[in-house]
């Protein structure tokens, strides 16, 4: 059966040309990087040249890239990494309480090792109070830690201004940007951004392969210990094939940004559009004018968002949702209350990601397929 995917949030379908680049490192070329014969001279030429173009996209130099496993080991680096290198200095950390796991929980570890987080709240359109975050700091504040757009709610936060801001306060700033990279421009100079989280699996690349920019004035420990790859800073043998697919899919985002953003902007309002005509009491979540241009989330009155997903999926439409139902409880999501989601839409959220691959006739199946569950 067709499917129709609108959960590109939760991940992407991996591009053919990137396929195509990647397969000959599965096979033909599989020598180590480390080896100095020609094999593997080879694969480490061919991991450089991926570093130089996730340097290139962000402004960055090629010795500030690091390759890892993914986002979630990119932001357990960056959490971990710069608050144990940076110990002596003080143990306080700021982030924000709209975070992903990967950085909430790596936050909660260092609590456990006696470190301080200040979780910052966020407004009704989910962003940070510039400032709340410059009260916050303190004389032992090592870390800022902000995402730069929500992965539920698509809300992009003023990242410039936190960069001056921890910049102005000599206070090295993180930014999980899974799910900014490959949807917005980002120089890491201008928006002074010390550290960046990336993950190939949400522009178009393969999973389990990510990146860590860390600006080379910035010290972190490294997460994984072995041997001397990635300049001593993360051990084990490279995922050659995936890091190919990582500057190949990098590369490709960003040569076709504008005119992917502008066709995936245009279905997404197109959707939201025609939900609010048809369906007037539905709350739209988030900011409307700082936003991934993909991201649609809202609420409806008196439909839970899981049984509506299931509907969804019997018809093959694959979207998510904002409350996940484990063991019979039904948990909000930490983002929709952090925004102050009121009680009546609570657990009624629907999240559509549209992606490069969407197209018009699939959003009108999607509204349609809405409209038909929702009226009977
Ligand atoms: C997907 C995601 C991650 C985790 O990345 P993985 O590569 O799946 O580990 C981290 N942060 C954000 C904002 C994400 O959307």
């Amino acid at each position: 059966m067709k499917f129709y995917y609108f959960d590109n949030a939760a991940t992407t379908c991996l591009d053919n040309d990137v396929l195509k680049e990647m397969l000959p490192y599965s096979n033909i070329a599989y020598g180590n990087a480390s080896s100095s014969y020609k094999l593997g001279r080879n694969s480490k030429i061919a991991i450089e040249n991926s570093r130089k173009k996730v340097a290139n996209v962000l402004g960055a130099k090629p010795n500030e890239i690091y390759f890892t496993s993914g986002g979630t080991e990119s932001d357990n680096t960056a959490l971990k990494g710069i608050a144990h290198a940076n110990r002596f200095k003080g143990n306080h950390i700021i982030t924000s309480s709209i975070e992903h796991p990967a950085i909430l929980e790596s936050a909660k570890e260092l609590e456990k090792e006696g470190f301080n987080v200040t979780y910052l709240p966020v407004n009704n359109l989910g962003v940070i109070d510039l400032n709340q975050l410059e009260n916050a700091i303190t004389s032992s504040t090592i870390l800022i830690s902000i995402m730069f757009a929500n992965n539920e709610i698509g809300t992009i936060q003023p990242i410039k201004e936190i960069g001056r801001i921890a910049k102005k306060h000599n206070i090295p700033f993180h930014t999980d940007a899974v799910q900014a990279i490959g949807n917005l421009r980002i120089n890491v100079d201008e928006l002074n951004i010390d550290a960046l989280s990336m993950s190939a699996h949400k522009f178009y690349g393969p999973k389990g392969i990510g990146a860590l920019y860390v600006r080379e004035t910035v010290d972190f420990d490294r997460f994984m210990s072995g041997g001397h790859q990635e300049r001593n800073m993360r051990a084990g043998t490279e995922n050659i094939a995936g890091i190919v697919g990582l500057g190949t899919a990098i590369d490709l985002a960003y040569k076709n940004l504008e005119a992917h953003n502008k066709k995936i902007k245009y279905l997404r309002d197109y959707f939201l559009n025609n939900m609010t005509k048809e369906f007037p009491d539905i709350k739209i979540n988030g900011s409307m004018k700082n936003r991934l241009p993909g991201n649609a989330n809202i609420s409806f009155r008196n439909v839970q968002g899981s049984k509506l997903l299931k509907t969804l999926d019997e018809v093959g439409i694959y979207a998510s949702a904002g409350s996940a139902c484990s063991a019979g409880i039904t948990r909000l999501s930490h983002v929709l209350e952090a925004i102050g989601m009121p009680e009546e839409y609570s657990h009624n959220s629907l999240r559509v990601t549209i992606g490069k691959n969407n197209t018009k006739e699939e959003v009108n199946f999607l509204i349609y397929s809405l409209r038909k569950i929702l009226r009977s």
